[in-house]
């Protein structure tokens, strides 16, 4: 049966309201005082942006919103955005002291919320630019938080900066696939139009590869910062991928954000391919739109899954359901369209996945979603950038202290670099290689915060988490281990 929309604005507008709702300024007061403001706090080095988040809190303690969002913001200029979609509990608040005291983390990704709300709310701009660009000249690749992080950066130190993405408005992911409950768009778009008044130039709607090549832009800049993110999703290779009502899950949630939210094209039966965060993301979004149905299919078991733990209880608590150890092996159609997924039970023999022959049995769907990983850009980057190492993941290969490619005036940050990690990764990768780009052209270093820490660092206990990011659980695996 072709797609449609299956609920009212009034009720769609009600399940995809803010998972985290913001404090009231009688709770976030409350919260700020519970800070303990540690001198070697540990959330500063959770933070990949290293924000000095004690001293932000004791602001909001004293009602000094203003300094505590410039605090916030000049350490991450995506403060607002990172506030809402940061996997909190991996990174600041998973640090945080109180936890080994066995009360709950202060609430920070809320406390920095409010914070930047309060400017954002105000039309207050904390950060300021020299109006005269003389510094340099620097094109950035792609809108998204790398791009952004990059190129707010480099205003702030006098570069004239223009940034191209092919889409009609700035933000990347931020703007277009981040979950609807937990961010709106108007978020990302207003980080967008700040940096704008820092006096960053945007040219949307200009596909590199496509539209233009870098022989039209290297010429006349100083250094280039590649921040192109990901591709589309990995093909699943069964007959009947090809059916129109077979989706990129990015692409659904796209129409999520592109559109009015009673609008959004559904099927009663929904099935989504694969068990990350993008899959949890695409099931809790169609349930919420009103899918009778919203199944999760995945190959492995539960314990392999890469969704966060938080994350697959949020999807279970909306009624999403989990067909583990499970491949789809043909999409059958009736009539042109989907009608359902012909599915095999697997089990996994030295890592690698099987099929159980004659497990098969056949499952209604209308709708199949599929977020099975997203391909590198390695075909658009090899024709970018002919001179650029890869590694054997498509990542592109750089420094990691200065994000400097092979190609010495190419810097790269995001997604791109990473192969996939959070959008706080991202921006301080981007904010990485404008240091980076900054030192290549004045052989002059900017400073991170340096900040003791009881964790310790792969390089001696001091530094921010800008430097030397800790993830939570990594570190608690590490400690159990040793
Ligand atoms: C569905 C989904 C949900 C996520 N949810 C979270 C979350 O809750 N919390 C979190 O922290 N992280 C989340 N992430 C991860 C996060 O969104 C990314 O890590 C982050 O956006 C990476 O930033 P980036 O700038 O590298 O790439 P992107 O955000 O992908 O930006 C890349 C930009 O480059 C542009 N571009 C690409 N190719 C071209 C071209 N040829 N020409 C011109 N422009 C081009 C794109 O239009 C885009 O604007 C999620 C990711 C996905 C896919
Ligand atoms: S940016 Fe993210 S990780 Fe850093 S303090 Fe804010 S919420 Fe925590």
């Amino acid at each position: 049966m072709p797609l449609q929309p299956l609920i009212d604005a009034a009720a769609a507008a009600a399940a995809m309201a803010d998972i985290h709702p913001p404090l009231s300024p009688q709770e976030a007061r409350v919260e700020a005082h519970r800070c303990l403001f540690c001198f070697d706090a540990p959330c500063i080095m959770a933070c990949p942006t290293g924000i000095d988040i004690p001293t932000f809190i004791r602001k909001i303690t004293t009602d000094n919103l203003t300094g505590a969002a410039r605090t916030i913001l000049e350490a991450n200029v995506l403060g607002a955005s990172c506030a809402r979609v940061c996997p909190t509990q991996m990174l600041c608040e998973g640090a945080c002291v109180m936890l080994d005291l066995e009360k709950d983390p202060i609430q920070i990704g809320r406390l920095q919320r409010f914070a930047t709300d309060h400017v954002a709310a105000n039309r207050i701009d904390v950060l300021t630019a020299p109006r005269t660009k003389d510094a340099g000249r620097v094109v950035v690749l792609g809108a998204g938080p790398a791009g952004l992080g990059c190129a707010a950066e480099l205003a702030q130190l006098g570069y004239a900066v223009t940034v191209y993405d092919k889409k009609p408005a700035g933000g990347g992911l931020n703007t277009y696939g981040i979950a609807f409950y937990k961010m709106r768009p108007e978020v990302s778009l207003e980080e967008v139009r700040m940096i704008e008044r820092l006096g960053v130039t945007f040219r949307y709607g200009v596909e590199l590869g496509r539209d233009m090549q870098m022989s039209d832009l290297e010429r006349d800049c100083d250094a280039i910062f590649v921040g192109l993110g990901l591709g589309g999703a990995n093909r699943l290779g069964i007959p009947g991928e090809d059916l129109p009502e077979v989706v990129d899950a990015l692409e659904f949630i796209e129409w999520i954000h592109t559109q009015p939210l009673a609008s959004v094209p559904l099927g009663r039966r929904v099935a989504v391919l694969g068990c990350g965060n993008t899959a949890i993301d695409a099931v809790t979004q169609a349930k919420r739109l009103g899918a009778e149905e919203a199944t999760i299919i995945y190959r492995r078991g539960a314990a392999e899954m890469s969704a966060y733990v938080f994350e697959y209880d949020l999807a279970k608590t909306d009624g999403a359901t989990f067909l583990f150890d499970t491949v789809p092996v043909e999409v059958v159609a009736e009539g042109g369209h989907v009608a359902a997924l012909k599915l095999a039970r697997t089990v996994v023999r030295d890592g690698r996945v099987e099929i159980v022959p004659g497990s098969e049995w056949t499952q209604p769907f209308d709708l199949v979603l599929k977020a099975v990983g997203q391909e590198k850009q390695v075909g658009l980057l090899e024709q970018l950038f002919p001179g650029l190492t890869l590694d054997r993941r498509g990542r592109v290969e750089h420094d990691p202290a200065t994000m400097r490619t092979r190609l010495p005036k190419v810097f790269v940050g995001g997604d791109a670099a990473s192969g996939g990690r959070e959008v706080v990764n991202a921006v301080a990768e981007g904010k990485k290689a404008a240091r980076g780009i900054h030192a290549m052209l004045t052989g002059r270093a900017v400073t991170g915060p340096v900040q003791p820490s009881r964790h310790g660092t792969a390089d001696g206990a001091i530094g921010s988490g800008f430097n030397h990011p800790i993830r939570v659980h990594e570190l608690e695996a590490a400690l159990t281990k040793g």
